[in-house]
């Protein structure tokens, strides 16, 4: 394995100085890969999932399950809760009130693939995308026809609107319905800044230096105290509005807390066996509010999820388009296959993010994005854009190699994002 100095002397510095990672898979890193061996006791990492699903799965392995059968495990624990409102039944809705699920999968040992997109009335969704690969010789099917292809099947087709769900969305209509998806897009020309009134801070770091360049001091801190005070009073106006609409006293400040920040929840799961058999699956209904018929990464191979059994696997929750345009766990086992460890495969993709933004923090300060990254050797990474969720919680991630734990990500900025749309 390259040390990290060793790997950026591999970094091609160009005539403008900018150091960017090898083009070509370094001998190097090839023999590194090639004499990894893999864990000799099997590895999860996840989302935390606040269930027991994970020291579950983990049991499956150590009897010899399938790799893919563990990590959809976990999903289908938060598929099947209805109390769990990113993913599966109880997710939140579209804007016209209908539940839009995605998935897609990997696995690892005969290195296929499926995925599902847009699908109503079925909650099982992981289950679905990998039934595409076992069953067809097609890797993604969308909307109505993914849902035939479910009910065919034997998937049962049932309402996933619960009324806790319906609720929210009425809040999110009476008090947001102005404030939607539509409207120019973040990178679009007439794009403006929504809180144009609160500078972003301005990023220190070099967006195009070399990973170990991030130091902590370095990066810009938010939110600012008038932007708390903000929240707040619209906090309080949503949540007589929730009163209102009889949200159950306990839903309330979960149902304010959607408004204020639509939910990215989703689950990605990545699981490897002693036999190094590695397998990646991700579910979610998406976000919250969105655009009828809009895909997130979470359906798509090489964003939200990605596995390749030579080298790991990789997933993401967070903000789906931009994913997308740095195909981020694609990218991530891209880089680990060039040399890097998770924690920087991680982080290099995550600033690969910020330069599609050019840095520019009124736009990035909108986004989220977290990645849960495995190496076939059992090394790991959580890795996120902010290093708290909106709310203040620490983003964390959960690993069981043997000892369930949650971890803390890696992270590129201090503090959190806001609100996306804006209200
Ligand atoms: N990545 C998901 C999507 O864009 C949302 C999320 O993770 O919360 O659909």
């Amino acid at each position: 394995m390259p040390t990290r100095r060793s790997f950026l002397s591999l970094g091609a510095m160009t005539a403008a100085g900018i150091v960017t990672v090898p083009d070509a898979t370094s001998a190097q890193a090839i023999d590194a890969l090639k004499q990894m061996k893999p864990p000799a006791k099997p590895v999860i990492v996840t989302r935390v999932t606040g269930d027991n699903t994970i020291q579950d799965a983990y049991k499956m392995l150590l009897d010899g399950a399938d790799t893919l059968s563990a990590a959809h495990h976990v999903c289908l624990g938060r598929e099947n809760d209805p109390t769990d409102h990113s993913v599966g039944i109880g997710g939140l809705p579209n804007e016209e009130g209908v539940v839009e699920l995605d998935s897609c999968c990997m696995h690892g040992p005969t290195r296929s693939a499926g995925s599902v997109g847009g699908v109503q009335n079925i909650k099982n969704v992981c289950l679905v995308a990998r039934k595409v690969f076992e069953h067809t010789s097609h890797v993604m099917l969308v909307g109505k026809g993914a849902e035939r292809f479910a009910v065919d099947l034997g998937f049962p087709s049932e309402n996933l609107l619960t009324e806790d769900a319906r609720k929210v969305w009425m809040l999110w209509k009476e008090g947001n319905s102005q404030m939607d998806w539509w409207g120019p897009g973040i990178t679009g020309p007439q794009w403006k800044d929504p809180y144009g009134d609160r500078p972003a801070p301005k990023p220190t770091m070099d967006l195009h230096g070399p990973t170990s360049q991030l130091r902590p001091g370095t990066i810009p801190r938010h939110p600012t105290p008038d932007w708390a005070e903000f929240i707040r009073a619209r906090a309080l106006t949503l949540a007589r509005m929730a009163d209102d609409l009889d949200i159950p006293a306990a839903n309330r400040q979960f149902a304010v807390e959607q408004i204020l920040w639509p939910s990215t929840g989703t689950i990605h799961v990545s699981a490897i066996n002693p036999k190094g058999e590695i397998s990646g699956a991700t579910t979610t209904s998406g976000l919250a509010w969105k655009i009828p018929g809009r895909l997130g990464d979470s359906p798509v191979i090489g964003a939200g999820c990605y596995t390749d059994q030579d080298i790991g696997s990789a997933g993401a929750t967070g903000s789906g388009e931009e994913n997308i345009k740095v195909a981020g766990a694609h990218t991530i086992v891209e880089l680990m296959r060039q040399g890097l460890t998770p924690h920087d495969a991680g982080m290099e993709t995550l600033r690969r993010i910020v330069r599609n933004h050019n840095g520019d923090m009124t736009r990035i300060r909108l986004l989220d994005m977290e990645y849960y990254i495995l190496r076939k050797d059992g090394a790991y990474a959580g890795c996120s854009l902010w290093s708290t969720s909106p709310t203040g919680k620490p983003r964390a991630f959960a690993v069981h190699d043997g000892t369930y734990r949650v971890e803390k990500c890696a992270y590129l900025f201090e503090g959190s994002s806001i609100a996306w749309p804006p209200f």
